[in-house]
């Protein structure tokens, strides 16, 4: 009688399992699910892992913008050769989805160029934008414009500005393009290409529309602390401005660069203020994403830095301890918040190339 009970209550325990297992495991995406944003508005804050959004959160003192983020997922890091990646490799792995080398942008491990998601969504019609606190020809905006064997062939970076897919970019690096060691002024070029090259807060005030390149700085911008002009939710404001002319939609991707270089400097109020700076460029976005209703914004990271760990702190006193046990870059995984349409393809634990895979995805190009 026992093993007649157990032989019948098996079969169907079994069954039960394996139904929610395969719809627990079943990862393809739901096309029923959502509409198909028009625009994506990607945020990478490089170096920011999950100890700099606590410590920012805690001495902010006040709800921040990522946190009214409603998909949250982990994407890992590592690059085709390494377990702790750099910003090139990350940031090609987001831009392309192919892992590479570290210090390759915009290739393969065997130097075969790989078309970038600000290359396709030009060839589908989309506008196009790239704004960094770093010079606009650092790993990270580079990425997602150029490719070069090498992250610190700054001048060649900027020459892939002018191949005609970017319709707009800001941040620091004027001498890559107009104090060049081999002399050529790749600012006449700009304007001869169509762009509005400007150098001042003033002078991006009065751009309205069309092809805009803002070059504010002639090297990296300051940190925010130091009053960095324009700021980041500025370039970010402006640049949707620009950009939604279009009627096809656009694809901006935003840099806070420096809360990377925070993490190398074991510097802890340094990175909590740069991770405020770019969740006010953040509140920018999701605003215009509230309004247009057929935008995704997503907030994310190419690895974390520092290894920052939140020993101690107070919410109450706004302020934390943290100790940074390493001068260079970790491997854990990051932060992937993101909001509007197509937002819930984004959750879960993934691979950094993933994001290029499901942005492109919920695009609906190819
Ligand atoms: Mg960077
Ligand atoms: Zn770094």
């Amino acid at each position: 009688m026992i093993m007649k009970r157990f032989w019948f209550v098996l079969p169907v325990v079994l069954v039960s399992v394996s139904v929610s297992l395969v719809s627990c495991l079943d990862r393809s995406p739901d096309p029923e699910v959502s509409t198909a944003p028009k625009n994506i508005i990607l945020f990478i804050g490089d170096g920011m892992g999950v100890a700099q959004l606590t410590a920012a959160m805690t001495i902010a003192g006040a709800p921040l913008h990522l946190e009214s983020m409603p998909v949250t997922g982990l994407a890992t890091t590592s690059s085709s050769d390494r377990y702790i990646t750099d910003s090139a490799a990350g940031g090609t792995a987001i831009a392309t989805g192919v892992k590479t080398r570290n210090g390759m942008i915009g290739m393969s491990p065997d130097t075969l160029v790989i078309e970038n998601i600000v290359e396709i969504a030009k060839r589908n019609g989309l506008a196009t934008g790239v704004i960094s606190t770093s010079t606009v020809t650092h790993a990270t905006p580079a990425s997602f414009v150029a490719h070069v064997a090498s992250r610190s062939s700054y001048e060649e970076i900027a020459e892939f500005y002018l191949k005609g897919t970017i319709d707009l970019f800001m941040g620091g690096g004027f001498d890559h393009f107009g104090n060049r060691s081999d002399s050529i002024d790749l600012v006449k070029k700009l304007k001869e290409e169509g762009f509005t090259v400007v150098t001042s807060p003033d002078e991006l005030k009065g751009v309205r529309k069309g092809r805009v390149a803002g070059l504010f700085y002639p090297d990296h911008m300051p940190k925010a602390s130091e009053g960095r002009s324009v700021s980041l939710a500025e370039m970010t404001r402006k640049a949707i401005e620009v950009l939604s002319e279009n009627n096809k939609g656009f694809f901006l991707m935003v840099e806070g660069s420096m809360i990377d270089w925070a993490g190398h400097d074991s510097d802890t109020d340094y990175a909590v203020a740069e991770t405020l700076d770019i969740d006010a460029a953040l509140g920018e976005a999701m605003a215009f994403a509230k309004s247009d209703g057929n935008t995704l914004v997503i907030l994310t990271s190419d690895h974390e830095a520092g290894g920052m760990a939140l020993t101690g702190g107070s919410i109450a006193e706004r302020r934390v301890r943290a100790e940074w046990p390493t001068t260079g870059h970790t491997a854990v995984m990051v932060p992937v918040l993101s909001c509007g349409a197509g937002s819930e393809k984004f959750g879960g634990i993934m691979e950094n190339t993933e994001l290029f895979e499901r942005m492109i995805w919920a695009l609906g190009i190819k």
